[in-house]
């Protein structure tokens, strides 16, 4: 079996198809077997499992992935890597490749009617200006993933695992911190990849919470309320709120829902915590339909 992980078979398998990088589709492929291994230990895959890999590139990982996991659905964008992971992973035969955008993928149809009940679990190398996107993706299918392993940029981890008063705080912070318990599992340099990007990465992994972790009336508009507080930083959550897109509360609807969780009229969106958001939300969706 030829093992892809270090910079030299890397190269031959380039070489052999001729293939061009793409940087549109965030292509830096791992070339350290030291690394993998660690991202399959975090990630706790055995062979009860069903893996999803999203974005496998030429399978560096997915080879890793298939020698632990039960069965591996392996999603990659690019069609010139498709002759390639055909070739690298011929010899698995509990792999399937298909050529899909992640982001348009019908998740019921990958998941849960592939696995058979068996625990789905999550692991990706993702190209960093789809994690956002994709994380909420998962989580919001309500399709039960146990844990999403993935490779981050440093910063993006950071943002995962912090809370108020932090400058990275945001609304992935907090979709995180509902679904999941995030951990930093290891952080990784830019000369473990091919080419090297200009950015330090982390692996983190998310482990979903067997039930969100406050208690919310309506979870989409607590998001709606998320969103608009920090697409809109500056602003103090009153103003931040009245016209948001997609919301109609007035200004007097917001201050007395503050007022209701102990809150000033003043307070800005960056200084709620998780469950203030949930108080916040259920303050306000008694106004709905009122
Ligand atoms: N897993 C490989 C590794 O670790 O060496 C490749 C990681 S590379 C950072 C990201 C991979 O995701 C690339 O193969 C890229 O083509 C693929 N990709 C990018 N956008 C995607 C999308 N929307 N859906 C599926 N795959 C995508």
């Amino acid at each position: 079996m030829a093992y892809l992980a270090s910079p030299k078979a890397t190269k031959e398998i380039i070489e052999q198809f001729q293939f061009v990088f793409q940087k549109r589709f965030g292509q830096n492929f791992l070339v350290d077997a030291n690394i993998l291994e660690k991202i399959v230990q975090a990630a706790d895959i055995t062979e009860e499992d069903f893996v999803l890999e999203i974005g496998p590139g030429i399978g560096t990982m997915t080879q890793y992935l298939c020698e632990s996991a039960g069965q591996v659905v392996a999603v990659e964008i690019d069609r010139m890597l498709i002759p390639i992971l055909n070739d690298t992973l011929s010899e698995y035969d509990n792999v399937e490749i298909i050529q899909e955008d992640i982001l348009k993928a019908d998740l019921y149809a990958l998941l849960q009617k592939r696995s058979h009940n068996r625990p789905i679990k999550v692991v990706a190398n993702l190209p960093y200006y789809i994690t956002t996107p994709i994380i909420m993706r998962l989580f919001e299918s309500g399709i039960e993933i146990e844990n999403i392993t993935i490779m981050v940029q440093k910063e993006v981890a950071e943002r995962m695992q912090t809370g108020p008063g932090s400058k990275d705080y945001g609304a992935l912070s907090l979709a995180v911190q509902y679904y999941a318990d995030a951990k930093v599992e290891l952080l990784v340099s830019a000369s473990c990849f091919m080419p090297r990007p200009n950015v330090d990465s982390a692996v983190i992994k998310l482990t979903r919470h067997p039930k969100p972790a406050v208690e919310v009336n309506d979870e989409k508009l607590m998001f709606q309320i998320i969103r608009a507080s920090f697409n809109q930083r500056r602003k103090t959550l009153v103003n931040g709120l009245k016209n948001a897109s997609g919301l109609s509360f007035s200004k007097e609807q917001v201050a007395a829902a503050l007022q209701k969780i102990g809150k000033p009229e003043t307070v800005r969106g960056e200084a709620l915590t998780l469950s203030e958001f949930a108080m916040l939300t259920n303050e306000l969706s008694r106004n709905i339909g009122e």
